[in-house]
């Protein structure tokens, strides 16, 4: 089959998953008047798969298969892939107006990782997992599937093991072994886009100890199996109108506590089962993977904020303003770092053992860091120049009542004749990006979503080549 239109899709959907939403057990995702909002939004990356514009760059001939497939699911041997990788992420979610689609983004993400991870499982312990792997990449591909990764888990008391927790279930664990497979208990918190994927990729979210053999597991089940239950988050945004939320209506992403309630795994579609010294090695490699595409996708809401900036300074007549220059040189350095940064870490790829490529891991992290631990100042600076009419202009409704619409045309017109309409659509853009639900909602992910700050931080510095500089200092101590 290869790909799917968008129609057939949506129709996937429909296979009687189990996905409460605000205390009731939706009966179909595709027209709920909410969930739907994110259905729409993710069929985008379908309708780009059809696109003569947009075609070339996000599906690709495998020779292996002789059929198109979405290019997501071609393991990166190069840097030219990482950089089409990084193209398609960026174009899609500049696409979908700064959202990030992450159905197959995030997927794939994970797939690498097995195959590399598994790959030196099968060397080290004579197993025989990569072949299982390569078996569901193909299967990707030929039922063109789309993706979520169940990685977070609910993890009780940070500072514990799992073994050791007062709770057995805060991280998901085998819990009976068959002849044909495993049953998992447990629950994952943050599942993005979960209600409106085929499958569930389930990874282990830290190192273990032996103790906690039972935790380490991975595996790949579709989100409709036996046992698997979702509770949607309300929270990224509330059903709202374009008007005052010209982003967030049309655009979302829906997040789950992803439950697992004895689901029967069967043998093919388990990855890692007790081997808990690679579940930390696991862990990491998707994160190498998942923050790269982090990168990719943040940039068009970096324009966003320059974009709108920028406008509403030449609508409130600051252009010139010393400030305001400042402060957009200051959100265009930072978009650029971000894009830059990721960049450089497609081209400073590595290569591993099996043939793929890694992007450069002190570039991604380092620009989802800058990325993260800026974002609220970067925030900031777009309050400021948008002014205060951002929370506390008037409604749409005020705006179509024509006893209410002629004082708000004679009074909150801009500079230069600008009119009240394009004024107080800029503010309203500005208002949902930055002082919405939506807007708490691309905080919180900033912060959080792909590891909280002090993972990069780790990161950087564990991966950092810190003796090149020592020895640098000690060859000039020597001389
Ligand atoms: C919008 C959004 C989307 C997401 N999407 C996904 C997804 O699709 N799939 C998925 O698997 N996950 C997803 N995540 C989860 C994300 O990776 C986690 O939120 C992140 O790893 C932080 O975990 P946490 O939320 O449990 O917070 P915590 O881990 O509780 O972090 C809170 C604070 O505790 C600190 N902390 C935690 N443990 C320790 C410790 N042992 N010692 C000292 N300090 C500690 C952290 O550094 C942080 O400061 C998403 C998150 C968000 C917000």
């Amino acid at each position: 089959m290869g790909l799917r239109s968008p129609a057939e899709f949506k129709e996937g959907l429909r296979d009687g998953r189990e996905i409460y939403y605000r205390g009731e057990l939706i009966e179909d995702v595709v027209s709920h008047h909410d969930l739907g909002i994110g259905v729409e939004h993710v069929a985008l990356d379908f309708e780009m798969a059809e696109d003569p514009l947009h075609r070339d760059l996000m599906t690709w001939d495998d020779p292996n298969l002789g059929e198109t497939v979405s290019r997501y699911f071609k393991v990166p041997s190069d840097g030219a892939d990482l950089l089409n990788r990084r193209e398609m992420i960026e174009r899609s979610t500049r696409l979908g107006d700064g959202v990030v689609l992450l159905i197959k983004e995030i997927g794939s993400d994970a797939l690498f990782a097995l195959d590399l991870v598994t790959s030196q499982m099968d060397n080290q312990l004579g197993t025989e997992y990569r072949k299982r792997v390569g078996e569901f990449i193909q299967t990707c591909k030929k039922k063109d599937l789309s993706l979520a990764v169940a990685q977070t888990d609910v993890k009780g008391d940070r500072s514990l093991l799992p073994s050791q927790q007062e709770h057995p279930d805060y991280y998901v664990h085998i819990v009976e072994e068959r002849s044909d497979g495993i049953v998992v208990r447990g629950a994952k918190a943050h599942t993005t886009c979960a209600p409106y994927v085929d499958e569930l990729v389930v990874l282990p979210t830290r190192a273990f100890k032996e103790d906690d053999a039972a935790y380490a597991v991975s595996f790949a089940i579709p989100v409709n199996a036996p046992g698997v239950k979702l509770i949607a988050s309300p929270f990224g945004s509330p059903p709202a109108n374009a008007f005052h939320h010209p982003v967030s209506s049309g655009h979302r992403m829906i997040d789950t506590l992803t439950i697992f309630d004895d689901v029967f795994i069967p043998n093919e579609r388990i990855f890692l089962k007790g081997e808990w010294q690679y579940a930390g090695l696991l862990a990491n490699t998707f994160v190498e993977y998942h923050r790269f595409t982090a990168v990719s996708y943040k940039p068009p809401l970096c324009d966003l904020f320059i974009g709108a900036a920028a406008l509403l300074a030449h609508y409130n007549g600051i252009g010139k303003a010393s400030h305001v220059r400042e402060k957009l040189t200051k959100l265009i350095s930072y978009a650029e770092t971000v894009r830059g940064l990721s960049l450089a870490a497609a081209h400073e790829c590595s290569q591993r053992e099996t043939g793929s490529v890694v992007p450069n891991v002190i570039y991604s992290n380092l620009a989802k860091f800058h990325f993260a631990n800026g974002y609220h100042e970067a925030v900031s600076w777009v309050q400021d120049i948008a002014g205060g009419l951002v929370v506390t202009g008037p409604s749409e409704e005020d705006w179509l009542n024509p006893q209410t619409r002629p004082y708000i045309e004679r009074f909150l017109g801009g500079s230069q004749g600008v009119g009240a309409e394009e004024r107080l659509r800029a503010l309203n853009l500005v208002r949902d990006l930055t002082a919405s639900t939506f807007g708490g909602y691309n905080e919180f992910l900033a912060i959080h979503a792909e590891g909280s700050l002090e993972t990069q931080k780790i990161t950087i510095l564990r991966d950092y080549d810190v003796a090149r500089c020592v020895e640098l200092v000690q060859r000039i101590l020597r001389s």
